[in-house]
């Protein structure tokens, strides 16, 4: 029996929560499509060009993004070649190896970039209706699970507070050694641009 099996899902809270899971996934897919229409975007291409306003050279390069986003080098690259024939990126290649380049966003790419940005309100706004002990809750078990699917290799790259060297788990409050304070529940970061992997 499966988690998609009405009858298995309830009598199993773990098979709901999948379930539940499954369609906040299908409604990112929808808002994703949406968002990339207006501009003949596919939804990796969109995500493709939000990453790279949002994230240094070194993370924008194929072999990382290909782990960032679960997908092969080989539809990695045929997304940033389509993406460079839209003209809305440009690659610059790596001064100590000349075989690896980097992917920056030309001004066209940025401004697209900036204006489909704004898909994401439409999840964000239900849960500013949570209260602020909901919210770290949930936070809290869906860092969980992303650190849980990580261990077994579902989700590859990881760049929270949990997987960087500087983390310091504590009785009452974790901390971090880079920038000297506790992390508070909600202080955990889930993509931070200091983060540096541990070593396991
Ligand atoms: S450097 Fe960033 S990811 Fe690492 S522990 Fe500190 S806040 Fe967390």
């Amino acid at each position: 029996m499966e988690a998609f099996n009405p009858e298995y899902q309830n009598a199993h809270l773990e098979s709901k929560i999948v379930v539940a899971l499954e369609r906040i996934s299908e409604a990112f897919r929808v808002l994703l499509w949406d968002a990339g229409k207006e501009y003949g975007l596919t939804p990796i291409q969109l995500q493709l060009l939000l990453f790279f306003n949002s994230h240094p050279p070194e993370y924008c390069k194929v072999n990382y993004l290909a782990k960032e986003f679960n997908l092969t080098k080989a539809t990695i690259s045929e997304s940033v070649r389509l993406l460079a024939k839209k003209e809305l990126i440009f690659k610059e290649t790596d001064a100590r190896d000349t075989r690896s380049y980097s992917i920056f966003l030309t001004e066209k790419g940025k401004m697209i970039a900036s204006k489909s940005a704004s898909f994401s309100k439409a999840l964000e706004k239900p849960i500013h209706s949570f209260s602020e002990d909901q919210k770290k809750d949930f936070f809290h078990s869906l860092l969980q699970l992303i650190e849980k699917l990580n261990k077994v290799g579902v989700i590859t790259v990881q760049r929270n507070c949990f997987s960087c060297k500087f983390y310091q788990p504590g009785e009452g409050n974790d901390y971090c050694n880079l920038l000297k304070k506790p992390l508070y529940r909600s202080d955990i970061r889930i993509d931070c641009p200091e983060h540096e992997p541990a070593s396991r």
